[in-house]
């Protein structure tokens, strides 16, 4: 499977927590799409370096940010165009845009159908207003119910929305009422993420200077095993640590990245992996423009040691439904591996946060809560 994900790196205006790449100019919007496409062409072989012959197929695209939503549909689709010039994109492949609900008009979601866009991925966070003026979104609690009601109105069905728990504001009835807002609205795919406190953000210096409150590690644990529970009665599937879907409705493309497979990433920022190397773009917008304008690479690559490519890949599944499996371990990075990942595995199985099946590991729903401290003990 390959996937091909495309950075769209302007957003209306700054969330307080988020330190992805984006601007909140679209100045620069033209010559963006120019690099885009340029690029397109220069990486036209990522996928089969030995084998110039064939367009490679191509089973997902994604459009993320930033906000792609911000795009018209013409500049999506000009996009689209030249990626079918130079890859085979497959006639059922599945092609996800995250979309903000302030930019989701009837007309505008229309159009998104209309030129191929089959899977909406909408940055809701919550539907109290509080805790959306809490993190600076520019849409409010009712503009997001009518972006959900719209798209399925326009025929979207494959829908995700994004929340966020663990916002100073938002209490645990509250953070349930979202969950059943969601289920309400018979969303089939929900990501959740804990509010974290990234460096350099204007929440990481409003914590600084007092004007609010730290994160609540005991918070986020509690609302994590609320949605989980919640989650778990209205018969989702939590198929990775932070996504939870119907039967049928897992991200296809985000599936392909714990499971290993290879992907580009276009634009600035973006990360490609192919088994072999990983690279990353520049995460500068004017440098990226410039560079690609002249004819020049905007990435920097890094062949993969044994090693890394085992924590790549610890990393990656031990967050999912499918685990990791001890005899790719063995067969492919050799016994050594093997026998320390077993050995780790084996201690948090005694302590309930880890299963053994089918010489598989999974985490339970106390191992997901320590996720990060697994993965990284099972790290060489
Ligand atoms: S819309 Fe998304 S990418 Fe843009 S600032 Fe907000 S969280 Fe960041």
């Amino acid at each position: 499977m390959n996937g091909i994900y495309i950075h769209i790196p302007f957003c209306r205006r700054a969330c307080n927590y988020c330190n992805f790449h984006f601007s909140v100019s679209t100045r620069n919007k033209n010559d963006y799409i120019a690099a885009i496409l340029k690029e397109i062409e220069s990486q036209k072989n990522y996928f089969n370096k030995d084998n110039h012959q064939e367009k490679t197929i191509i089973d997902t695209v994604y459009f993320g940010g930033g906000t792609p939503s911000l795009l018209l549909a013409e500049e999506i689709s000009q996009i689209v165009t030249v990626l079918n010039l130079y890859f085979e994109i497959k006639s059922n492949a599945e092609i996800s845009l995250e979309a903000n609900p302030e930019d989701l008009t009837k007309e505008k979601l229309r159009e998104f159908k209309q030129i191929g866009i089959n899977r909406l991925s909408i940055g809701v966070q919550s539907f109290f207003d509080e805790d959306l003026q809490f993190l600076n979104r520019p849409h409010n609690a009712q503009k997001a119910i009518n972006s959900i009601i719209e798209s399925k109105e326009v025929g979207f069905n494959n829908i995700s929305i994004d929340l966020i728990y663990t916002i100073p504001s938002l209490t645990n009835g509250n953070w349930l009422r979202n969950l059943e807002i969601a289920f309400e609205n018979k969303i089939p795919h929900i990501s959740l993420y804990s509010l974290t406190v990234e460096p350099k953000t204007p929440l990481a210096h409003y914590i600084a200077k007092g004007k609010c409150k730290a994160i609540d590690e005991l918070k986020s644990n509690e609302q994590y095993q609320i949605a989980m529970q919640a989650m778990e009665k209205n018969e989702y599937i939590h198929y990775e640590i932070s996504n939870f879907c119907k039967k049928g409705y897992y991200s296809i493309h985000n599936s392909n990245y714990w499971k290993n497979q290879s992907y580009l990433g276009l634009g600035p920022s973006a990360h490609s992996y192919n088994g072999i190397s990983r690279q990353w773009n520049i995460a500068n917008t004017t440098e990226y423009i410039k560079k690609l304008l002249l004819g020049e690479t905007a990435y920097t690559e890094e062949i993969l040691t044994i090693t890394q490519h085992y924590n790549e890949y610890i990393l990656t599944t031990l967050r999912t439904i499918w685990g990791s499996d001890l005899d790719v371990i063995k067969n492919t990075f050799g016994t050594a591996y093997f026998n320390h990942c077993t050995k780790i595995a084996t201690k948090y199985v005694q302590e309930g946060k880890i299963v053994i099946n089918n010489n598989c590991i999974y985490l339970t729903n106390t191992g997901k809560l320590f996720a990060d401290l697994i993965s990284m003990e099972m790290f060489c």
